[in-house]
């Protein structure tokens, strides 16, 4: 008989709350299930507050803080949770996952045939869905009721993975609690860097390359974001990513990596235009907005010309103004003063501005 089993049903994800969930709506079911698993010591780990139960005998429920729910989501935290200390995952010798122990997810204890899985994004569909583990990519986006309008899908943590639109027929397991879907208006680099830093918050900080690897590839990231990064940063962070897979201490490390790598295998040109064009073609990162006034629609009223502090708007009444992109700082600040909304913000495409303020036909 093994000597300890665990229920984690703690999130994986702060905005995917997949297993506390599926505990709550099925709290007798969960408890009889893990009461019948023949161990020595049952646990039952639940995030904490909210939550009503008779404490059945044979069974431990240990109540815990969700805030660092990524590191949670690992399986490994448990160890440490159950002993009362801070809860960092695993190491990957940890004799609490030897064979004289398992750890349960919820899904497991109900026999689930299907897989719940909380899909974020670019969907009006946005909440938890019951998918087959087995869906391809496309299914998914079909099940989202994404139509059109579609860039890539993330499968978060553990999977840690992008699919594009030419690998949406490719078979793959559904392992992860987590999907976001995105479109053209998402940016890669800004949603990987996003990505890192949420990593970056929530990770244990217990070995040096699942916290300094990514402490250097969000640095890398957001030099890129800032346009001050170099090309022979992307080989850089593959160099980091190789080593966070083989170093890092646990599974969350691994596919932190996992998800830089995936990015930029898929979505390499879009990361590297920002480098080599500076250019955000999603028009995402703020360094790389410029600012400018539509001709057809300027009326020549001088407003916006007093917001702007770094003088940069060109014009006097009854012309039509420019912007100076050498003087604009991109602080956005001219965009409500105009109330013809002649003011934008461009991405790649500009639009066809004068040089110089010309006389009005208004
Ligand atoms: S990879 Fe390392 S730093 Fe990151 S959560 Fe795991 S043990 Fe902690
Ligand atoms: S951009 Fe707008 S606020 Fe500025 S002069 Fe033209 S119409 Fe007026
Ligand atoms: S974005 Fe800011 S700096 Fe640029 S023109 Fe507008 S107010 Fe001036």
């Amino acid at each position: 008989m093994m000597d300890v089993i665990i229920c984690n049903a703690m999130p994986v994800y702060h905005e995917a709350p997949v297993s506390p969930t599926l505990l709550k709506d099925n709290k007798e079911k969960v408890m009889e299930a893990l009461l019948k698993e023949p161990a020595n010591i049952r646990y039952l780990i639940v995030p904490k507050g909210g939550w009503i139960w008779d404490k059945p005998e044979g069974l431990t429920i240990i109540e815990t803080s969700h805030k660092s729910g990524f590191t949670y989501g690992n399986d490994s935290a448990l160890k440490k949770v159950i002993e009362g200390e801070k809860p960092i995952p695993f190491c990957r010798n940890d004799e609490l996952i030897s064979h004289e122990s398992r750890v349960v997810t919820v899904e497991e204890l109900l026999h689930e045939e299907r897989k719940s899985v909380y899909i974020g994004g670019k969907t009006e569909k946005k909440g938890f869905l019951d998918l087959d583990r087995n869906m391809t990519p496309g299914d998914i986006l079909a099940a989202s009721g994404v139509e059109g309008d579609f860039k890539a899908m993330y499968f978060g943590h553990p999977m840690g993975i992008f699919i594009n639109e030419s690998m949406l027929d490719q078979p793959m397991e559904l392992t992860t609690d987590y999907i976001e879907i995105l479109n053209e208006t998402d940016c890669m680099l800004d949603f990987l860097l996003k990505t890192a830093d949420r990593y970056g918050k929530e990770a244990c900080g217990r070995c040096v390359f699942g916290h300094e690897g990514v402490f250097q590839i969000r640095m890398l990231l957001t030099d890129m974001t800032l346009k001050k990064g170099k090309i022979s940063d992307l080989d850089l962070m593959l160099e980091l990513c190789h080593e966070m897979k083989g170093q890092s201490l646990c599974e969350a490390g691994v596919s932190i990596a996992n998800t830089v790598e995936s990015a930029l295998e898929h979505f390499k040109s879009e990361i590297e235009e920002h480098i080599t064009r500076k250019s955000c073609k999603a028009g995402v990162c703020q360094k790389f907005l410029t600012f400018h006034i539509l001709p057809d629609l300027c009326t020549g009223c001088n407003e916006c010309s007093d917001v702007c502090e770094d003088d940069a708007i060109l014009g006097k009444k009854k012309f039509i103004h420019v912007i100076d992109q050498d003087e604009c700082s991109g602080c956005g600040d001219c965009i409500d003063s105009c109330e013809e909304k002649a003011i934008i913000r461009a991405g790649a495409v500009k639009p066809k501005c004068p040089k110089k303020p010309i006389p009005c036909k208004h």
